[in-house]
Formats: C-alpha cells, sequence, structure tokens
C-alpha cells in the first residue's frame, strides 16, 4: 500500500472515531469523553497490522460496535470503552493485566468476560449449548458483557458478505438460533428484526431476494396509499392540538415470510405488510389517555376490527413493550394495521431495556430484566436439564409469545404460551403443584391439563394426598415444572422400592430363600430387570407377587437348580440371551433391513407405530425414529420435531418408506375455512362419506362473523385419497381453503 493510501486510511480511522464521539456528545461527560479517547487510541495502536477479511483496517470494527452501543442500545461510557476494546486481549499481544494497570478493575473484568465467551461458537453444538449457559451466568454478573457481544455480532452479521459461503451460513444459522431470540427476549425489536433478516439473507437467499424485489416494486404504490390513508386522521389530531409524528413502516423481510408459511399465502395477501405509526409527545402522567384519545380519533374515521385490539399499554410484554395495536378498515377496503404509543414507548420498544432503565431508574423495586435474568439462573441451577434441554427450553420460552394470567387475589403472571394449570400450580410454589388435583380457570373447574389463555383467573386446588404422576410430563411446557415433576418421580420410586424391599425380604423367608446378593441377582435376572431397584420396585407395585416369586421358588427346586449347581452360569447364559431378544427387537431388525424400514406391511411385524404429533399416512415422506421404551414411531418428513430429531439424535433415525396396504387406515386431519353457507356442513360430510374407506372421526365447527373454520379429523388409507378428498372438498360452494393438518388441536 502506497503512503497516499494509508494517509487516507488513517484519515478515515479519525473521521469514524469523531463520528463516535458526536454520537456521544448529549449526555456523556467529560471525564468519559477523554477515557473513550485514551481507549481508541489504546486499541487503534493494538490493531494497528490487523485487517478485516475485507481488506479494511481492523478498527473500523470496534469502533462499529462502540457506536451501536451508543445508539442502538443506549449504554454509556464504560460500555464504549469496553466495546472499543473488546477484540484486543483475544487478537493482540496485551494482557488483561495491561487493561487492568492501565483502565480499571471494572472494565478488565467487562473484557475478560467478552473474550471468554467469544470463540466459544467454533465448537459441536453441545458444547456450544453449554457455553451459552456460561455465558448467561455471566450476564448475571454484569448485563454489559452480552449487550456489547450483541452489538459485537450485530456489526459482523452487517459485514458477512466478506466471509466465505461457508462461514456465512455456519454465522447466520448461529444468530437466528441464539443472537435473535437474545436481542428479541431484552427487547431490542430493531436489533432482533434486522439480524433475522440479515441472517435470512444468507440461509434462504432466494425467498429474502424476491421479497426485497417485491417490495421495492409496490414501494410507490405504497407511499400513496399511506398518504391518503393518514390524510383525515392527521387533520384531526391537528385540530384537538395533538403533538405527534406518523410513521409508515414495511414489516421485516423475515416476518412477512413468516406471515407467507403461516398463513400459507402468497406476498400479494399479506395485508399487514406494513403498520402506520402514531407517535405522541405527551407528558408521562398524560401518555395513557392520549394513546386511547389518539386511537378513538382513529377508530371514529376507520371502522376497527374488534378482534384485533392489542392493549399493551395497560399490560405491557414482559420484555418491556407498550404500544395500543389495532387493525382498521381503510377506504380501499384494505386492513391497515394501526400503532398508537408515545415517544417513550417508542424509544423502549426500538432499544429495549437499556431505554427502559433511563426512564425507570428513579423508581425503586426490581425491574424487569432482574426478574428475567433470575428466572435464568433458576433454569440454570436446576440440575436436571442438561445443556441442550435447556437450550430448548429457553429457545421455547423466548420465542412463543407470552400468556398472562391471574392469580385469585388478582396478582399477575407470566407463562410461556399453552402453559397448563398445572404449570401455572408449579409456578406458584413446588408443593401447591406436586399436590395439583386440579384448577378453577375463571370458576369454572377444568382438569389440571388444561391450557391457560392469557386473562384467565386460575385458582389451584390441592390435596395433600396428591402425587405427581408420570404423565403429568405430557401436561407441563415450562421447564420449571418438568424439572420439578421428575424429580418428585424419581423420589417417589425410591421410596417405593424401599417398601418393596421390605416386602421381597418377608416372601424370600416364607420360600426358604435366602436374602443375600447372589439370590438378588438371579431374581434380577430371572424377571429381566437391569438393577434390584426395579426389582423392589416391581415387587412395591405388584407387578411380582406371589404367584410369580412361587413360580420362581419351584423352578429353582426343580431342575433349574440342579443344572445352575452343575453348571452355575447356564442360567444366567440363557437369561442374557432372552434378555436380549426380549429387549432388542429393533436392533435386530435394523440389522436384517439395515437399509430402509419397511412400513405398512402388517403392525404386528415389527414394533413401529404411528406418532401422532404429525399422523403420517401411507404416501408421505417418513422416517422411522428409535425411541427408548416405545419400539420405532414413524414421523413425516417434515414434521416440526423432525428437525430437531434429526440434528440431536442422527443415530436414532432409521430410514423408513411405506409399502402399499389398503387395509390399514390412518387417522389425518384437515382443516377448512370458507364462508359460513347455508346448508355447508351438510355438503362437507357428504362429500366425505361419499369417498370410499373414508371414516369420519370427529368434526369440530366454528363459525365466527360469517366465517366458518373446521377441523374434520378423519381414517384414511394414503396421501393420494387424502389429496383426492381435498380436491372434492374445495369445490364445496363457500370452501375457500382447505389444508392437511398434523394432529388434532383442540380435542376438548
Ligand atoms: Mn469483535
Amino acid at each position: 500500500m502506497d503512503q497516499a493510501a494509508l494517509e487516507k486510511e488513517r484519515t478515515e480511522i479519525v473521521k469514524r472515531y469523531r463520528s463516535l464521539l458526536s454520537v456521544c456528545r448529549p449526555s456523556m461527560s467529560k471525564e468519559g469523553r477523554k477515557l473513550i479517547r485514551q481507549a481508541f487510541v489504546f486499541a487503534a495502536k493494538a490493531h494497528i497490522d490487523h485487517r478485516r477479511k475485507s481488506g479494511e483496517p481492523y478498527i473500523y470494527h470496534p469502533i462499529a460496535v462502540a457506536r451501536i452501543v451508543v445508539e442502538e442500545i443506549g449504554l454509556g461510557a464504560t460500555s464504549v470503552v469496553c466495546a472499543l476494546l473488546h477484540d484486543v486481549v483475544e487478537d493482540t499481544d496485551y494482557t488483561l493485566d495491561d487493561i487492568r494497570n492501565y483502565f480499571s478493575e471494572e472494565i478488565a473484568r467487562i473484557i475478560d468476560g467478552l473474550t471468554k465467551i467469544s470463540g466459544i461458537f467454533d465448537q459441536t453444538s453441545s458444547v456450544q449449548a453449554e457455553n451459552f449457559r456460561k455465558m448467561l451466568l455471566t450476564l448475571s454478573d454484569d448485563v454489559r458483557v452480552i449487550l456489547i457481544k450483541l452489538a459485537d455480532r450485530l456489526h459482523n452479521m452487517r459485514t458477512l458478505d466478506s466471509l466465505p459461503p461457508r462461514k456465512q451460513l455456519k454465522i447466520a444459522n448461529e444468530t437466528l438460533y441464539l443472537f435473535a431470540p437474545l436481542a428479541h427476549r431484552l427487547g431490542f425489536h430493531a436489533i432482533k428484526s434486522e439480524l433475522e433478516d440479515l441472517a435470512m439473507k444468507y440461509t434462504e437467499p432466494e425467498v429474502y431476494q424476491t421479497i426485497v424485489q417485491k417490495l421495492a416494486d409496490t414501494k410507490e404504490q405504497r407511499t400513496r396509499f399511506i398518504q391518503s390513508f393518514t390524510q383525515p386522521i392527521r387533520k384531526v389530531l391537528q385540530r384537538e392540538n395533538m403533538d405527534f409524528a406518523i410513521q409508515a413502516r414495511t414489516k421485516s423481510i423475515s416476518s412477512i415470510w413468516g406471515k407467507m408459511k403461516k398463513k400459507e399465502v402468497p406476498f400479494e395477501e399479506v395485508y399487514d405488510i406494513f403498520a402506520v405509526r402514531f407517535i405522541l409527545n405527551s407528558p408521562e402522567y398524560r401518555e395513557k389517555a392520549d394513546c386511547w384519545k389518539a386511537y378513538s380519533i382513529v377508530t371514529d374515521i376507520y371502522q376497527p376490527n374488534p378482534d384485533r385490539l392489542r392493549d399493551w399499554i395497560s399490560t405491557p410484554k414482559a420484555n418491556g413493550y407498550e404500544s395500543l395495536h389495532t387493525t382498521v378498515m381503510s377506504r380501499q377496503g384494505k386492513w391497515v394495521e394501526v400503532q398508537i404509543r408515545t415517544v417513550r414507548m417508542d424509544d423502549v420498544a426500538e432499544k429495549g431495556y437499556a431505554a427502559h432503565w433511563k426512564y425507570k431508574e428513579s423508581k425503586s423495586g426490581e425491574s424487569g430484566i432482574d426478574k428475567w435474568l433470575r428466572r435464568i439462573r433458576e433454569i440454570l441451577k436446576s440440575a436436571e436439564t442438561d445443556a441442550l434441554d435447556f437450550i430448548d427450553d429457553f429457545k421455547l420460552n423466548l420465542f412463543s409469545d407470552e400468556i398472562i394470567v391471574f392469580t385469585p387475589k388478582g396478582e399477575l403472571r407470566t407463562l410461556p404460551m399453552s402453559s397448563t394449570a398445572l404449570d401455572f400450580a408449579y409456578s406458584i410454589h413446588t408443593q401447591v403443584g406436586n399436590n395439583c388435583l386440579g384448577a378453577k380457570v375463571n370458576h369454572k373447574l377444568v382438569p389440571l391439563s388444561q391450557q391457560l389463555k392469557s386473562g384467565d383467573q386460575v385458582e389451584i386446588i390441592t390435596s395433600k394426598k396428591q402425587q405427581p404422576k408420570t404423565d403429568w410430563l405430557n401436561y407441563v411446557t415450562t421447564a420449571r415444572a418438568k424439572g420439578k415433576i421428575k424429580s418428585a418421580l424419581k423420589e417417589q420410586r425410591k421410596a417405593q422400592a424401599e417398601e418393596g424391599k421390605e416386602i421381597l425380604e418377608r416372601k424370600l423367608r416364607h420360600f426358604k430363600i435366602d436374602n443375600n446378593p447372589e439370590n438378588i441377582q438371579k431374581l434380577v435376572d430371572y424377571f429381566k430387570l437391569s438393577a434390584p431397584l426395579d426389582l423392589y420396585y416391581d415387587v412395591a407395585t405388584g407387578k411380582i407377587g406371589q404367584k410369580e416369586l412361587k413360580t420362581y421358588a419351584s423352578e429353582q427346586e426343580k431342575g433349574g437348580l440342579l443344572s445352575y449347581l452343575r453348571n452355575p452360569f447356564a442360567r444366567t447364559k440363557e437369561t442374557q440371551a432372552e434378555k436380549e431378544t426380549a429387549v432388542d427387537p429393533i436392533r435386530k431388525q435394523l440389522k436384517e433391513k439395515p437399509d430402509t424400514l419397511l412400513i405398512g406391511d402388517s403392525m404386528e411385524n415389527l414394533t413401529y407405530s404411528i406418532s401422532p404429533c404429525c399422523n403420517p399416512i401411507p404416501g408421505d415422506d417418513v422416517f422411522g425414529f428409535v425411541t427408548i421404551h416405545d419400539g420405532i414411531k414413524i414421523h413425516r418428513n417434515n414434521c416440526p420435531n423432525a428437525v430437531q430429531l434429526m440434528s440431536k439424535y442422527a443415530y436414532r433415525i432409521v430410514k423408513a418408506k411405506w409399502v402399499t396396504d389398503q387395509s390399514i387406515a390412518f387417522l389425518s386431519g384437515i382443516r377448512v375455512k370458507g364462508i359460513d353457507e347455508l346448508g355447508l356442513l351438510k355438503n362437507l360430510t357428504d362429500t366425505i362419506s361419499s369417498e370410499y374407506n373414508v371414516n369420519i372421526r370427529n368434526i369440530h365447527f366454528d363459525t365466527h362473523h360469517g366465517t366458518f373454520e373446521g377441523v374434520v379429523m378423519l381414517y384414511i388409507n394414503d396421501t393420494k385419497r387424502l389429496n383426492n378428498l381435498i380436491r372434492k372438498i374445495k369445490k364445496i360452494k363457500g370452501v375457500e381453503k382447505v389444508s392437511r393438518i398434523g394432529k388434532m388441536e383442540s380435542e376438548s
């Protein structure tokens, strides 16, 4: 590089540093700025010989991260200093001690956290999860570590173009998996959307480019529409002397794509591609009243859809989001999403908790993020969950929206979506969960497996006699409840085995069998169990009783004992062989048909069953999954569980293929949507029952404002028949959409 080019670069570095300072200016103290200057000089010197993959001077990166830290996250001087220094210890010869000596203990501690968590992502997935857990533990010491890491990741995503494709994909996936959910949870809406869009650019480049293009093509038309839509509202707001700004923003690419997939519609039919946002400049004491006043003005002009009113002002989301959302009918006959909020609310929505603190600093008590951290720490501490489970639960808790429910005293609780009464019970107290008999939801008695909805008031009914049961594990969603149930079950089993041990002692005396370890082991082998504990347990539950023990004793007395005396190993060997045939038919079957498991032949032939989560039927692309207790389960390749199973337990996946057989019927379901026409239900059932070999198992219909939505569960032989039926149903008058579903969503 020649002198002139170097000189030009140096000027550019200084320019970028100056603009960093200028974004800091409004709120930062003189000392703060001095410290930032020191950090900049330090980092610039340390990285002087480094370049990024793009060929640019390395220092561009720390400066950019520091800018994100101030501008987009809203942190102060210490964090800016740490952002500038964040790669120094990792990538240069400077040590943590140098940082400590030159800056401070506090800064060194944050840099230490940042250095430790970076680089951990180059490992296998389980190591990654474990490290992510540690990362969150570190976060509980100082949240700034995680926020700076988030800024670092955001800048790396923005500059991902210069990396080789293989690395792009890895980093993009990791971003989707860990960082976007984290940003969401911390309430950084803008960062979350940007991370998701940037990731999608690399994970699904074609879809991404198509949507970008379509957005560009429709931009002018959209601008005109928004202009004419907002005009009448603008006029009234001005007449009422309200101080406001109007923004119209399109949804992020990834959320448009999400809607297209979820609603199964093309781009053109996603009606809420954009939302119109009214941002009011109100003093804090009048915020709520002003927002509702604006709401009233908007809905005086345009008819709202009452089902789509969301009031996150009275009850903010757990991540701090506050806003009033409604959907109104425009004069062009299109639904338009309208968001109403104040400047402060908008700030919090875009910048998340950092902005939240800014407004809430003076108030005492536990802040939302402390609550969140406490919850994370709780999950981290529970020994039951392994690292990967933790990630799954964590993701589950992040992705699904939350529901808000109330205790009988009106105290508010936030739970992940699809939590049940039992989850709620465990969220109150472990003992309440363990003794949960049922619940009253809105004063009506419900089973403990009842799924809760936002706004439910839940009262738990307990009984001292109640104990956790194995099937409870199917009723709960939260990691907390799962962990507590598992450990209670373990305790129960232990206690029962203890009783069983005493019973067995008595019985052995009765049959004159010595109670010694050898004899116990013989019993364990005889009953094909794996440990004495299982034996005691089976005795306690009566599975092994008087009759079974008597048979054993008499067999021992007869030839069994003699042959045992002749060859002490004969008996055990035989049992061992028996055990293998009994316990391991799956592996044997797989050995015989190493490549593909043929299904549909005869149900008895093989221990396989159809997984209820996606209900595959002949003709579907499927795979087998070897379960521990249930033989092989057949899933559809596009079952939502499949991705997870494939990635976590690849070694337990078995290729599977259908062989044609018309004699077995499989349960499947279809969803029908349309306009509520007279006689429609009859036409529908007629069509289904006229089809040969199709049996309706259950039908459920909802009508709502002249539209209907129905779920029909039926027994059917194969996909050909099902597709045929779907085609026929589509032709019925009033039916607009028919789609296949995996399982019955609401059996209750
Ligand atoms: Mn970095």
